[in-house]
């Protein structure tokens, strides 16, 4: 697999197109950023850690049956993934009150809630992700009634596998982030579970101690964010 020119440099990876147009390579850099790119930070082996994470993520998901673009690992920082066409909104799922909820309706972090709470912000970070609800989604055009469905059952299905999986490590999975979308040799076909799954766009806590495991460590100043990182690799069994 021949790697050929970057498509689009975010604030974490970088994607290269390769010699097949139906496939694309996703580099995962050290570079970390918050609050819409305003804090950043260089962070040694964030990139190898988080390719690590993700491909033993996107593996347990497609063995529950969740199609995803996640092709093969081709290195320490690449992975090889199938070209989408994304879906400008992020999908949240929250199963214990944090962040920018806990924030919005003044509510304590680490309040239980009764059932997993849905958002959709739309992507944007010159307008600093705002909410937006279904309405927003299919009358400003960004996804139809349809793929606004398979987003939401997706999204709770990715929560009933790695609930699960983080409970059985000790961790609570507080909330999570996806995106989705066509594959580009597949545009009419189902929606695939794009991006990345890892620490930088969820949110763990130790069960036992509540200590934060994710990007919250940075964003909040806490220290050691990627020996953090890893040790959550290691307590779930991906390999490093
Ligand atoms: P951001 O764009 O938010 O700064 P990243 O640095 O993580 O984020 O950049 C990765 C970009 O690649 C994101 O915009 C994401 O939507 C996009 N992307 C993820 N998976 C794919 C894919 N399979 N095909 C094309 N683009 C993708
Ligand atoms: N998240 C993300 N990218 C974003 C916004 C949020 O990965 O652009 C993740 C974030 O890490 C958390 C969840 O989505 O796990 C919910 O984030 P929240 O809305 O609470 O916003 P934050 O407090 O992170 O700004």
């Amino acid at each position: 697999m021949e790697k050929r020119q970057q498509l689009y440099r975010g604030k974490a990876k970088t994607v290269y197109a390769t010699d097949d147009p139906a496939l694309v390579i996703m580099h995962f850099r050290d570079d970390t950023s918050a609050f819409d790119g305003t804090k950043v930070a260089q962070l040694p082996q964030k990139g190898e850690t988080n390719n690590k994470i993700n491909a033993f993520i996107m593996g347990k998901l497609g063995e529950a049956g969740i199609a995803t673009h996640f092709v093969r690992v081709l290195n320490e920082r690449d992975t090889l993934v199938r070209a989408l066409k994304m879906i400008p909104v992020e999908c949240v799922v929250r199963n214990i009150c944090a962040g920018s909820m806990a924030k919005r309706y003044g509510i304590a972090e680490g309040t239980p809630l009764a059932e997993p709470i849905f958002e959709f912000f739309y992507k944007s970070d010159a307008l600093h992700d705002p909410l937006v609800n279904d309405d927003h989604i299919r009358i400003l055009g960004w996804a139809s009634a349809d793929e606004i469905g398979q987003m939401k059952a997706l999204t709770h299905k990715v929560n009933a596998v790695l609930q699960p999986l983080f409970s059985r490590a000790g961790i609570d999975l507080v909330d999570y982030k996806l995106e989705f979308g066509h594959a580009l040799d597949d545009p009419q076909g189902a929606l695939l579970l794009g991006d990345e799954f890892t620490p930088d766009g969820c949110r763990l806590w130790d069960h036992a101690t509540q200590e934060k495991l994710d990007k919250d460590r940075f964003r909040r100043d806490l220290g050691d964010v990627i020996g953090r990182y890893r040790e959550v690799a290691r307590r779930i069994g991906a390999p490093l």
